[in-house]
């Protein structure tokens, strides 16, 4: 590095106190009373002004001949003060009027009421002015915006923003639109050259970003739209960049740890597959491929399997835990909900029943517990499987080598956290059958390796999915006792669990009763969340082996159920779920080689309902209702902000900047490759320890641990 960066570099690291971090009441036009204001907006530092970027921008660049200006239109004029009156007009008001003149012709800038104006007029001043076009007697350009063109005069003294394109800010009361342009232009007179590059040189060039000082200006007074929008997309990468690279940070220490390195022959692998009656897709294939090399590597796994409902991914699952079992290690198999928890015991037994694994539940207050938790911490339990209950405190482990959590985004980073807490650094493997969109999956789990399970098994049609409107109920009807009589069974689904005086919405209860009544001759079962446990139990075993044949429940069943037999989902108040809830459910029909059909029953609303199920009824790819979901209803509605861990991005925007973030996500963990203790980068280091995302690395993400 040349000694002349260096010094620049090792500057910055050291003062804190570059006019760029002091108050902002200490900046000139500012003081304690508008500091106080301005602290509203979250401004609190020049450097915060600097960043604060206008929501719109104003083109002032056309300027219109005074002659050709039209009535009603929004106009830029610009010309030479003639005469300056003050009025008194009815009902003590005031009227201000500035007579302009362009040589093409003359025009009145009115104000009311703001006669404090009248001095910052003095005849053959030079004006430029923007309002709209009205007529009085006259032509007016009524309550305009105003700068001064002459050189030193007015206030403030003439600048550059007062013809082209001028920013437009979030306001607050008591801080107007011109007040707030005029700090941000003192600001940027006085702190620009003090801010400092973070992004590496050669990012910079292969990205092609304009250079962070002409960015912070032309953001804010940009010379044209086009290098606007070059300004912005250099400080989104910064933003984005940043970000990623506490995620690659915290990545690297992850896999800096020394976990098991555990060997995975032909021997294991033929024994494995000989459980599964099936052949595995080749989604499966490659995801079974990409874990086992990270479990024959001597770095903990930590992997996000990503896949589809139904998709198959507990066999992957399987695989990898009877991989680490053969190696002579126990796996933990975590799900959201005790009655997943329980089919997936059922599941494994049944895949297992030929195998000498030994197979526990663990939830709640399952029955022999008490034995069962003595022969886990002596071993002789291979697979745990249960729900949170596996974290509590008198759960011990001998030797655990692989922790599969299901459904992840139902569990806090603290329970997955637990789970891992009860081996030495085993290998982690993270399912979620909710598909999240990329620049989600790059944000919120961007510290986790991924495989993507995009193939269904063969032979299963694809559901269809029909939007039922009320008048049609009784032919809906019918269509239900055809596939019950074949010997198919029903899911109904609403959206609440008792009858609410305040929603006209039957419950499932009622619902339940009802259908009873309709179809006398099929068992109809209401499931609902106030059930106890083994209440649940008896009606889903009952349900699985067909003796119930309508199951009305509320989103309990959303998760995992599966009863290939089940063919189809009636879903009430469709226009109560989300997107992603939706699609969960309609996961749960569409496993077997029949043909499955989800009924909507739904009266929309809003608009954004409307498109929803317009949406839903359009597509079975959970990418793409994903991606339509995070567009409809944003990140933060979609994962709720703090708990997930989004980053409180402030430039940056997840749905619009992917392409951006991809770039910074790539260049960031490149750079963490080159030089993970970034000592080459100490601006970067010293940003990254400044800012929120510090505590993100440390802290982290989805991973766990
Ligand atoms: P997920 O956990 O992804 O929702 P599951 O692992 O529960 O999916 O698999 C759904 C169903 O598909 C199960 O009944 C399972 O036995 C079956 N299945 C899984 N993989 C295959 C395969 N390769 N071929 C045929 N059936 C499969
Ligand atoms: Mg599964």
């Amino acid at each position: 590095m040349p000694l002349r960066l260096a010094i620049r570099l090792r500057r910055t690291v050291e003062s804190r106190d570059t006019p760029l971090q002091k108050p902002l009441q200490y900046l000139k036009g500012v003081g304690p009373k508008r500091a106080e204001l301005l602290g509203r907006l979250g401004l609190f530092t020049p450097q915060g002004l600097l960043y604060f970027l206008p929501r719109d921008y104003q083109d002032r660049s056309q300027i219109t001949s005074i002659k050709d200006v039209k009535f009603g239109s929004t106009a830029t004029v610009k010309g030479t003060v003639l005469d300056v009156g003050l009025k008194a007009t009815r009902g003590r008001r005031t009227l201000l009027e500035v007579l302009v003149d362009d040589r093409t012709g003359t025009i009145a800038a009115t104000w009311f009421n703001q006669p404090f104006l009248a001095e910052k007029f003095r005849k053959g001043q030079e004006v430029l002015l923007h309002g709209k076009i009205g007529s009085y007697k006259y032509l007016q350009i009524v309550n305009p915006e105003f700068e001064f063109l002459d050189e030193g005069r007015g206030d403030p003294p003439a600048r550059p923003y007062a013809s082209g394109i001028v920013p437009i800010y979030p306001l607050t009361e008591g801080i107007g639109q011109g007040y707030l342009r005029r700090i941000a232009m003192r600001a940027l007179e006085e702190c620009v050259p003090y801010l400092e590059e973070v992004i590496p040189p050669s990012f910079q060039r292969l990205r092609r970003l304009m250079p962070l000082q002409e960015a912070v200006k032309e953001v804010h007074f940009p010379a044209s739209m086009e290098s606007m929008r070059r300004a912005r997309k250099r400080l989104v990468y910064e933003e984005l960049f940043l970000f990623q690279l506490a995620v690659a940070l915290r990545r690297d220490r992850v896999r800096q740890e020394k976990g098991y390195a555990f060997s995975i022959g032909p021997n294991v692998d033929v024994h494995v597959r000989r459980l599964f009656p099936f052949r595995l897709t080749g989604a499966q294939e490659r995801a079974i491929g990409d874990i086992r090399r990270d479990m024959e590597s001597p770095r903990p796994m930590n992997r996000l399997l990503q896949g589809d409902v139904g998709s198959g991914k507990t066999v992957v699952a399987l695989y990898a835990m009877l991989a680490a079992v053969a190696n002579g290690f126990q796996s933990a198999l975590m799900a959201p909900t005790e009655i997943l928890a329980e089919q997936h015991y059922r599941t494994l037994e049944r895949y297992l029943a030929r195998a000498k694994v030994k197979v526990a539940l663990f939830v709640g207050g399952s029955p022999g517990r008490k034995e069962n938790l003595e022969a886990l911490a002596k071993g002789e339990i291979d697979i745990a499987v249960g729900t949170h209950a596996l974290v509590s405190r008198d759960v011990h482990f001998k030797k655990l080598g692989l922790a599969v959590v299901d459904e992840q985004h139902k569990f806090g980073v603290l329970q997955r956290a637990g789970l891992r807490l009860k081996g030495q650094r085993p290998d982690v493997l993270v399912m979620t059958a909710t598909p999240i969109p990329r620049s989600l999956s790059l944000t919120l789990f961007g510290d986790l390796d991924v495989s993507i399970i995009d193939e269904m098994p063969p032979g299963r049609p694809p559901v269809k999915t029909l939007w039922v409107s009320r008048k049609r109920l009784q032919e809906a009807h019918e269509f239900l006792r055809c596939r019950l009589r074949e010997g198919r069974q029903v899911f109904v689904v609403y959206p609440i669990i008792e009858e609410s005086e305040r929603l006209d919405l039957r419950s499932a209860k009622e619902g339940a009763r009802l259908l009873q009544k309709y179809f006398p001759e099929f068992r109809v079962e209401p499931l609902h969340g106030r059930m106890s446990s083994a209440e649940k139990e008896r009606i889903m075993c009952d349900f699985r082996e067909r003796r119930i044949h309508i199951l009305v429940s509320t989103v309990v069943i959303e998760v995992g159920i599966d009863v290939p037999n089940a063919t189809i989902m009636v879903i009430e108040h469709a226009e109560r779920f989300g997107l992603a809830q939706l699609h969960q459910l309609r996961g749960r029909i569409g496993r077997g080689a029949e043909q499955s059909n989800c009924l909507l029953f739904a009266e929309p609303a809003s608009l954004e309902a409307k498109k929803r199920l317009e949406v839903f009824t359009r597509t079975n790819d959970g990418f793409i209702i994903a991606e339509e979901d995070l567009k409809l209803r944003g990140p933060g509605e979609l994962f709720g902000t703090r708990q997930h861990g989004l980053p409180d991005l402030k430039v940056a925007d997840l749905v619009r900047d992917l392409p951006l973030l991809v770039q910074a996500r790539e260049d960031a963990f490149r750079l963490v490759e080159i030089d993970a203790t970034l000592k080459k980068f100490p601006t970067l280091k010293g940003r990254l320890q400044g800012s929120s995302l510090g505590g993100l690395s440390r802290q982290g993400l989805a991973s766990v641990g």
